[in-house]
């Protein structure tokens, strides 16, 4: 486990801790890549939307489990979980989202509209 960075203006090493001995190290390096694991943090969820025995969420396209719930990027991908991926589907959730907004009112105006008539 990482203790510390060390550097003044630059990384020049790490201090790490051995989790089982407890016992302190230093490793030289140049820089330091932060790996977060692959738990998509998507606890909140849990019973609101469909998620798989991972904790991904279940979808099909943009499209979740639960009517006008879009959803993009990593906490769907377990596959790619890149930034433009990513990006791209935020895209494409985006305008799912307004497709789904404009359906509404349609469905809002013309219901307006019967009774109306
Ligand atoms: C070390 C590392 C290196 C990487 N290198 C590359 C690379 O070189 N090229 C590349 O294409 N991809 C790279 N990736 C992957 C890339 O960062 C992800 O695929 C991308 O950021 C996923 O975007 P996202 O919007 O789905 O999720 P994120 O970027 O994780 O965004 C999710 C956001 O939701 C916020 N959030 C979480 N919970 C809540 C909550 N309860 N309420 C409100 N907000 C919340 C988070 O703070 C975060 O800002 C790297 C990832 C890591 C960790």
């Amino acid at each position: 486990m990482v203790e510390d960075v060390l550097g003044e203006s630059r990384v020049e090493g790490v201090k790490i801790r051995d989790i089982k001995t407890g016992e302190l190290s230093i490793i030289t390096c140049d820089g330091l890549f932060v790996a977060i694991g692959h738990q998509p943090n998507t606890k909140i969820f849990e019973r609101q939307i469909a998620l798989d025995e991972k904790g991904y969420i279940i979808s099909q396209g943009t499209k979740t489990s639960v009517n006008g719930v879009f959803v993009a990027g990593d906490v769907r991908d377990y596959r790619y979980r890149q930034a433009v991926t990513a990006a791209g589907e935020g895209c494409k959730a985006a305008m799912d989202a307004i497709a789904y907004l404009e359906e509404q009112k349609e469905v809002t105006v013309s219901a307006q509209e019967t009774n109306l008539a």
